[in-house]
């Protein structure tokens, strides 16, 4: 069960810190300590490792109410729950306290799996693993991680050490990882809390890192991590856009034509816009329930939903952000409603891999009965 109590007291915080967090560029300390101090780090983890046992549809009711304070909040729970689910799925022997470390909070997780020579295609690394004995040699250079340098444990995808073609391997790698830095700043349109800068890796680490047998990275991938994405960045985009449409409506509803007497909403062209806010919305929530649901109970059509919710949230997102900045006019573009912020944020969803593009494509193939890679 969702701990609501303990939420409420992160979401006020997360709320409260935003926008000097935006502004300002800064990690969102603040909330990431109040979620380690909760039990929300380990929502979705297994109850004998310490964790909620919670499914996907708690997961996304979470993750709505976090980015609709907070985008960059929102976006580090996510990375750090991908990462748990995947370590969940193959515990990587050297580590025995990893998940319950995850669970208590002592260890804030993310992801680590872009890279500057594969871009947005992130399941084919280009970075290379080379096992010596019981270590393994990891040389890879990674795009954007969230929470760099502030989280503890980074889920790290490399070409595998079997040196196949096609064939990935998936490393728990700590913080503090002799080899291992942040390369350079994050200053991001939107997200600007995120701490989603390049990181540089050369290191040596134990084989028992590893996640499941040399070359099952590509499966874990797809089959754990993908579905728990997905669903959660759709989650972070609609969070956002309900932030706006609900802001978009205060303001329409108050803001006077002094002279004519009578509201911004007393105008059709206004009442029609957020009517097709609110409508999207519905429709999209009620489509991240339903997906949601089916991650939790796998059916034949589950892998279409998972391909789905994402780019149908991220590109919903975009339209109703973009429709909130439009009614509310100058008094949105000039920063005084918290629109704009969340109209920034919103613009990460559809770029975030698999990006939208890349999901249209998928499910294009996926329904024409062609294979995805
Ligand atoms: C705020 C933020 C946080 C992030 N955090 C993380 C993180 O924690 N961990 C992580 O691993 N990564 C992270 N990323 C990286 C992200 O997941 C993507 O890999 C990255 O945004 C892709 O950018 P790019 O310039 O490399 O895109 P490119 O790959 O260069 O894509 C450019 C355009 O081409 C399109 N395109 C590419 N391939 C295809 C195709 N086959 N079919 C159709 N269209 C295609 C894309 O949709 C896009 O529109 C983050 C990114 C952002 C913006």
């Amino acid at each position: 069960m969702i701990p609501h109590e303990a939420l409420g007291q992160i979401t006020e915080i997360a709320r409260r810190n935003a926008e000097r967090v935006d502004t300002e560029g800064v990690f969102p300390a603040e909330a990431v300590d109040a979620l380690r101090s909760s039990d929300l780090l380990g929502l979705v983890l297994p109850e004998d490792v310490g964790g909620l046992g919670c499914g996907p549809m708690e997961f996304t009711e979470v993750l709505g109410e976090l980015a609709s304070a907070c985008g960059s909040t929102a976006m580090i729970y996510l990375m750090h729950t991908v990462a748990a689910v995947t370590f969940a799925d193959a515990p990587p022997p050297g580590m025995p306290d990893l998940l319950t470390g995850m669970a208590e909070g002592a260890l804030l997780g993310t992801v680590a799996f872009s890279e500057k020579g594969s871009r947005s295609h992130f399941w084919a690394p280009v970075s290379s693993a080379s096992a010596n004995g019981s270590t393994v040699s990891v040389q890879a250079d990674k795009s954007w991680v969230t929470s760099a340098g502030y989280a503890d444990v980074y889920l790290v995808s490399t070409g595998s050490t079997s040196g196949s073609a096609g064939e990935v391997d998936l490393f728990a790698m700590s913080k503090g990882e002799a080899g291992m830095t942040v390369a350079g700043p994050w200053k991001g349109l939107g997200l600007r809390g995120n701490a989603s800068s390049p990181m540089r890796i050369d290191s040596s680490i134990p084989v028992a890192h590893r996640l499941g047998d040399e070359g099952a990275g590509f499966g874990l991938m797809m089959d754990t991590g993908l579905p728990w994405f997905n669903l959660g960045n759709a989650a972070v985009s609609l969070g956002l856009s309900s932030a706006a449409n609900t802001a978009a409506i205060s303001h329409v509803s108050s803001a006077r034509l002094e002279h004519q007497n009578e509201a911004l909403s007393a105008l059709p062209t206004i009442r029609a816009q957020i009517a097709r806010m609110g409508i999207s919305l519905t429709a999209q929530q009620a489509f991240l329930a339903h997906a949601a649901r089916s991650v939790g109970d796998p059916d034949e059509a589950t892998m279409l939903n998972v391909l789905a919710v994402k780019a149908s949230a991220n590109d919903a997102a975009l339209e109703i952000t973009d429709t909130a900045m439009r009614v509310c006019g100058g008094a949105a573009f000039s920063k005084h409603l918290p629109i704009e912020r969340a109209f920034r944020d919103a613009r990460a969803g559809s770029v975030m891999a698999p990006t939208a593009d890349v999901l249209y494509d998928f499910y294009g193939k996926a329904v024409s009965g062609l294979p995805l890679f």
